[in-house]
């Protein structure tokens, strides 16, 4: 075995010179950004590609998640789950919102909505749910709480794209979805981001606040942001297109493997695939249950020792860092199954260029790990 070490993911870059083409129209045009031609390109393509009406790039998925909010002019209290990135709740203080964490459902886990109604109060504006891990969330129940309850529902999708359920694109649900084009992600452009919205009407209203709420020249109609891609980033991202389904192909081989491997390992278990969803594999979670030899941690540093860097999202739960804790008031003890899962769950390498003996060496690592 190497000394080279084996992260939990790798971006995806095609060659530097399928690339070039790309910057020398950037520069022959001259046009840097503030929705130029390769960002109106992009948002055309990438409509086409995920089956959407209409989308807003942005500079990251943050910033679409804290414009999303103020698009909808979210305010009070919003319900969401704790087992995330920290981004999504994040979200929601910048907006000076309180966030009211909700248990997870222990198939999917994502927000449980049988938990959903109770949390509910008169200052309950809004449901911000993850589809984590690009499983889908249970839309049709949440759907239903919103109307009910007259509440908005904006799905943090980042780790969302180009999963379907039946009816086609996970992104239509909801009022808004936000997708993440960071890095780590499946589909990366470097850093960006973006909002699927259903109408023309409110992309506009999300275009103004993505720059300053500019309406124009003279006019200036709401508090904006600075939100936009740049051409570079949507350029890429129109390479990255080329590639993406060679990157899932790719992706879905590797989800195959360790599933056909790690299968009858004692301990060892997999989120179970739900419905008739068409899934991007954008992690490989496994959860070390009492049966394993060793515990999760003793597995992660174990692992890690020997160059294979797995990562444990999401521990700890969004609610367990100390700055959420002294803010909110919801106790670990009211999100037992967030509690229990964020304490068992490894995720391991996954990425287009993964090599099959980095995988192999992976795999044996964990089939027989001993005690000591
Ligand atoms: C990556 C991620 C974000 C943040 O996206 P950035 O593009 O890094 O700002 C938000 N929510 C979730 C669930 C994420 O995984």
């Amino acid at each position: 075995m190497s000394d080279k070490p084996i992260y939990v993911t790798e971006p995806y870059l095609p060659s530097l010179e399928e690339f070039i083409p790309y910057l020398e129209e950037i520069w022959e045009s001259k046009r840097l950004t503030n929705g130029g031609p390769m960002h109106g390109k992009l948002e055309q393509a990438l409509c086409e590609y995920l089956g959407v009406p209409e989308i807003a790039l942005f500079n990251s998925g943050t910033v679409a998640l804290l414009t999303a909010l103020q698009a909808l002019r979210i305010t009070g209290e919003v319900i969401t789950t704790p087992y995330s990135f920290v981004a999504t709740s994040h979200s929601l203080l910048w907006n000076g919102i309180k966030p009211v964490f909700v248990d997870i459902d222990p198939k999917t886990l994502n927000i449980d909505p049988k938990k959903i109604e109770a949390a509910i109060t008169s200052q309950t504006t809004a449901i911000l749910p993850v589809h984590c891990y690009g499983t889908p969330c249970d839309v049709e129940s949440i759907q239903k709480i919103a109307d009910n309850y007259n509440l908005r529902v904006i799905y943090d999708a980042a780790h969302a794209f180009g999963v379907q359920d039946s009816g086609g694109s996970i992104l239509r649900h909801g009022d808004l979805s936000t997708l993440s084009f960071h890095a780590t992600k499946v589909f990366n452009t470097f850093e960006g981001g973006a909002i699927v919205c259903p109408d023309a009407k409110t992309k506009q209203h999300i275009n103004n606040l993505k720059n300053f709420g500019i309406l124009d020249e003279v006019t200036v109609v709401a508090p904006g942001i600075n939100g936009k891609m740049s051409e570079v980033n949507a350029a890429f991202g129109l390479l990255q297109l080329q590639h993406i389904d060679h990157v899932i192909e790719r992706r879905r081989e590797i989800d195959q493997t360790y599933r056909q491997y790690l299968k009858d390992i004692p301990g060892i278990r997999f989120l179970e695939k739900v419905g008739k969803s068409l899934s991007n594999y954008s992690y490989f979670p496994i959860l070390i249950e009492p049966e394993y030899p060793i515990s999760r941690d003793q597995l992660y540093f174990k692992l890690k020792n020997n160059h294979v860097h797995t990562r444990r999202y999401f521990y700890p739960l969004i609610s367990e860092f100390s700055m959420y804790r002294d803010l909110i008031s919801a106790q670990p003890a009211n999100l037992p199954v967030a509690s229990y899962i964020s304490r068992r769950i490894l995720c391991l390498p996954i990425y287009p260029t993964l090599e099959k003996k980095d995988q192999e060496h992976i795999i044996e690592f964990i089939s027989n790990c001993e005690t000591t």
